[in-house]
């Protein structure tokens, strides 16, 4: 069957591989001059890196097997840590689930006598239907470990607000914790995270060589015919008409509901409520002799810090290849920006690369200029799983699964990591076949 797939983001590319293995005639429009959405490399100081996603879970097995099958070739993270920046110090992160510490945090320094005290007198506390990460661990260990440690993590991951995420769809094996279940055990069955040497944004690029994209390519309207879809693509001086059997929507929220509009008014309504984050990706090149000696692979900021950084990822002590590739500089970088707070980043590269290296220099007397430095802004990057958004996202599969032929996958749906990105293109590859209607 002639499928088209909207959006060459991860989630499209592999709604597509998956099909075209299938043996459809698969076509992928994208609206960007490239694929790969969030995913993208680009050269600092001459050095090719990551300047969006930089892992994916090592544990959830979507992201690692689609690297393997695609022959690209998978590497861990260095046995470096993280740290926070807080209370004037970089200090060790607990062992935690999203910040909440499994072990008592007292040695971290993190947590103020009083906030330590709060959290030992933990106060079980059970669920029923959803609630925010932030209110639940306010009420179970004291609002402190949501500001200083639940906040930095989730944030690391959402950009977004732990009292505005919902803890059913970011980490539900907090629901069972917080009522007072033995937490997890450590984990001792090898590397949490993986990569890619040479980046993440191999992947789509190594997904694209094998199907049939189109980039430049907005579609900007949908429509049933008696057959199938047809979709409208290109400029609207010059519109062009895509006809399809099936079709597979892989693009964000907000244009996925400008899609539905007429066709899913349920689901558009859904969609066009799921907000977005907006964040910046600020990468920086030292001279190797420049740098002072560095054990950790990065910091993480609580807000409540109020600085402009929220995160630092000392991709060369992260990452074997980032250093070698490097080759006498040294890559890292900073992230800005959170949900509802993009005035942050209206200020011109040039002031997010001068807040980077002042914060890096207060961090860890970092006293020295980059010798390159790269911005990306993610305009829109992560969206922000509401209270309820379990529900939302059973309602709008609900509405869309009536229109035979027809499916959508993303960041939007189930998990904004890439393994949870795969898992959902995988799911609507299945399920746009399985309710196409039948031939005739
Ligand atoms: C800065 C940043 C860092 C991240 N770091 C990590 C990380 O380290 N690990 C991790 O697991 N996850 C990370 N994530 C999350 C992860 O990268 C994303 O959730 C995932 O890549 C989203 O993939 P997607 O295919 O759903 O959407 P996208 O990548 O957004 O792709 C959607 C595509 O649709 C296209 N499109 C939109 N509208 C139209 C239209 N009308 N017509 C045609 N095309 C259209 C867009 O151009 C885009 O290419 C990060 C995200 C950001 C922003």
């Amino acid at each position: 069957m002639r499928v088209v797939v909207v959006g060459a983001g991860v989630a499209g590319l592999t709604a597509a591989y998956d099909l075209a293995a299938a043996g459809h005639d698969v076509l992928v429009l994208d609206g960007a001059d490239r694929v790969g959405g969030k995913l993208l490399r680009a050269e600092v100081g001459g050095v090719r890196v990551d300047v969006g996603a930089e892992a994916m879970l090592h544990r959830r097995p979507e992201g690692t097997e689609l690297t393997r099958a695609l022959g690209l070739p998978i590497v861990h993270p260095t046995t470096a840590t993280s740290r926070i920046w807080t209370r004037g110090e970089l200090r060790a992160l607990p062992r935690s689930l999203m910040g909440v510490p499994l072990d008592d945090p007292a040695p971290t320094g993190v947590l103020s006598p009083e906030g330590l005290a709060r959290f030992r007198a933990a106060m079980p506390r059970d669920v029923e239907g959803d609630v925010s990460v932030g209110d639940l661990v306010d009420a179970v260990y004291g609002p402190e470990v949501t500001d200083r440690l639940v906040e930095p993590l989730l944030g690391g991951v959402y950009a977004g607000h732990a009292r505005l995420l919902s803890v059913r769809a970011t980490v539900p094996q907090l629901v069972t914790v917080a009522g007072g279940a033995a937490p997890p055990a450590p984990v001792t069955d090898g590397p949490v995270f993986a990569g890619i040497a040479g980046g993440m944004g191999r992947l789509p690029e190594r997904l694209a060589e094998t199907l049939a994209v189109r980039t430049g390519a907005t579609v900007r309207e949908l429509t049933r015919t008696a057959t199938g879809y047809a979709l409208t693509v290109g400029p609207t001086t010059a519109p062009e008409l895509v006809e399809a059997d099936l079709v597979v929507l892989a693009t964000p929220a907000a244009p996925t509901a400008r899609l539905l509009g007429s066709l899913a008014p349920t689901a558009a309504a859904e969609l066009a409520a799921i907000e977005y984050a907006s964040m910046a990706v600020v990468t920086l090149a030292f001279r190797d002799t420049d740098l002072p000696a560095v054990v950790s692979s990065g910091f993480l900021v609580p807000p409540v810090e109020s600085r402009r950084i929220k995160a630092a990822t000392f991709s060369f002590a992260k990452w074997d290849w980032v250093r070698a590739a490097g080759d006498g500089l040294l890559l890292l970088r900073t992230s800005l920006g959170r949900h509802r707070e993009e005035a942050a980043l209206q200020a011109d590269d040039a002031d997010l690369v001068a807040w980077s290296v002042a914060e890096l220099r207060d961090a860890v007397g970092l006293d020295a200029e980059p010798v390159a430095s790269h911005v990306q802004r993610w305009g829109g990057g992560l969206p922000q799983y509401a209270v309820g958004h379990l529900d939302r996202v059973a309602r709008i599969r609900a509405d869309v699964e009536r229109l035979p032929g027809l499916a959508v996958c993303g960041a939007a749906y189930d998990g904004v990591g890439i393994p949870a990105v795969i898992g959902s293109a995988h799911r609507a590859a299945r399920d746009v076949v399985r309710t196409a209607a039948p031939p005739g």
